[in-house]
């Protein structure tokens, strides 16, 4: 075949396959499981009638990003985006970050000022700040909002981050966000995610899919076939050379998989630097272990408020979040978890049967865990919602060992590729100006192994796929909406 084979059909896999498809370029993609999507599946996990998102759940970045923006995403897929983008669950009265940056700050009381001082600055230039962190940072896009958001990192980045506030709620806010890229807390890692993912709660919200992150990701196919590309399940592939007579590979396929993939082809110097890169320098991240609910009746949260969140961190205060994080860390289960919860049936109901709801909630765990969540999800949320117990009609764990069974790329049940660092942001694998070439020629990685890392933004496939526009079909420069291959626009 001549054109780009892609292996992998998760949202990168299909970004780069897209990309590459309206420009012109045949495409044929390789999915080892019996269906697309990867990280972004919605299955029937539990009883006829119910609908789980498998992995990705709730979408902030696939908004705001930048691909999927000139894709026409929002367009494509309907999209339900709750008035409060998350909650922090507190004893007494739980903290929420709305859409409204004014009205979190309101709720904040004596810490609404340093809220909104933090915040708004960051919120007024989203846009900028998104794309500056969604593309390759070497050089950073905006180089000035760039800026401001690592001086507020930094200062969040350790514990006087929190010593800004006078009250737990703004501390806790932030830790509930921070600990989506789970690892020690507070880190320079930890603080970026969750400034930036409660910049874009003030923002674009925190949106929910209507029908689940499948929908994503078959509008994404749709596109795909519609310019005459193909996407073959069931097919894993084991070594390039079986791909045949392409133009490129491009492989949405942890780091560390690469390799086995290349086989020889791969120079002894790039094996050993590959072998520093794996897992974030040498260490592989923490796994999560994952649970799936079909209730009888919505959560029933002491807290009415909590209701009206579509994500809900179970996780107290921002110590109680730290120190959760450092014993996963350290390689033990958490005594008392932070859990991420979403509750996406009160927003979307064709998740469940009419009256009925689905709950999707996730802990850390160690790498490789195989540590079934079920009864430590279940206390934690009877904490917050007595008699929740009642409520489950079905449930279905994933543990951190069986991700990897059914997504190869989720090693050892890590959705971030190793910890998230400085280092590990900026040299993702390596550091690069297009890092997604690898050492082997026609080669390209695209997933969340390279930059921006993890989510559903599909910005990872879309940047390696204009890579390959340049370097392998010649196209001379990448300058912005305009540019043209074989008649097609894309940017
Ligand atoms: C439980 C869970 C919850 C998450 N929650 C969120 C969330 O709420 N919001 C969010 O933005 N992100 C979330 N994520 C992260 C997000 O899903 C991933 O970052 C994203 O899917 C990465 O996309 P990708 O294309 O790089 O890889 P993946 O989505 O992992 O896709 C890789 C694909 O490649 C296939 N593959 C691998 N090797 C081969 C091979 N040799 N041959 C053929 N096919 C192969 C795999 O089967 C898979 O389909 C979550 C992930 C999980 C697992």
């Amino acid at each position: 075949m001549a054109g780009v084979a892609i292996v992998g059909s998760g949202p990168n896999g299909l970004a780069a396959a897209v990309t590459l498809a309206r420009a012109g370029v045949r495409v044929r993609v390789f999915e080892a499981e019996p269906t697309i999507g990867g990280g972004a599946r919605t299955l029937p996990l539990t009883e006829p009638g119910f609908l789980h998102d498998w992995g990705s759940a709730v979408h902030p970045m696939a908004l705001a990003s930048p691909f999927f923006r000139d894709f026409g995403l929002a367009d494509r897929v309907g999209f339900a985006i709750p008035d409060a983008s998350y909650a922090q669950a507190m004893p007494g009265r739980s903290a929420i970050a709305w859409r409204s940056l004014e009205r979190t700050a309101d709720d904040l009381g004596r810490d609404g000022r340093a809220w909104r001082r933090l915040f708004a600055p960051l919120v007024r230039r989203r846009d900028r700040l998104v794309e500056s962190v969604l593309r390759s940072m070497l050089p950073p896009r905006h180089p000035l909002i760039t800026a401001r958001f690592g001086a507020r990192v930094l200062l969040h980045a350790t514990r006087a981050g929190a010593r800004t506030f006078k009250e737990a709620s703004a501390p806790a806010l932030i830790a509930g966000a921070a600990a989506h890229a789970s690892g020690p807390m507070p880190s320079f890692g930890s603080a970026a995610t969750g400034l930036m993912l409660a910049t874009l709660a003030h923002g674009d919200g925190w949106p929910i899919p209507l029908g689940g992150s499948q929908s994503i990701v078959d509008a994404l196919v749709a596109e795909l076939e519609s310019l005459g590309g193909v996407v073959e399940t069931d097919a894993r592939v084991t070594s390039i050379a079986e791909l045949g007579d392409v133009d490129a590979v491009v492989l949405d396929v942890a780091l560390a998989r690469l390799p086995g993939l290349v086989g020889d082809r791969l120079p002894d110097s790039a094996s050993r630097l590959l072998r520093r890169y794996v897992g974030g320098g040498g260490r592989p991240g923490n796994g999560l272990s994952k649970v799936d609910f079909a209730l009888s009746a919505p959560v029933p949260w002491s807290d009415q408020r909590l209701a009206e969140a579509g994500t809900v961190h179970l996780g107290g205060t921002a110590q109680e979040v730290w120190a959760a994080e450092r014993e996963v860390t350290a390689g033990r289960p958490a005594r008392h978890p932070y859990v991420l919860l979403s509750q996406p049936s009160l927003f979307d109901p064709s998740r469940a049967p009419a009256g009925r709801h689905t709950v999707w909630a996730y802990i850390h765990v160690p790498h490789g865990s195989t540590l079934d969540a079920t009864e430590h999800v279940t206390a934690r949320i009877e904490e917050f919602a007595p008699g929740f117990r009642d409520t489950v009609l079905a449930s279905r764990a994933t543990t951190a060992a069986e991700l990897e069974a059914h997504d190869a790329n989720l090693i050892g049940g890590d959705i971030g590729s190793g910890f998230l660092t400085l280092r590990s942001m900026l040299a993702r694998p390596v550091l690069a100006r297009r890092p997604w070439r690898t050492p082997v020629p026609g080669v390209y990685l695209c997933s969340a192994s390279t930059v921006p890392g993890p989510g559903v933004h599909g910005m990872a496939g879309h940047l390696a796929a204009k890579t390959v526009l340049r370097d392998v079909f010649g196209h001379p420069r990448f300058t912005g909406s305009g540019d043209r291959v074989g008649g097609a626009n894309y940017d």
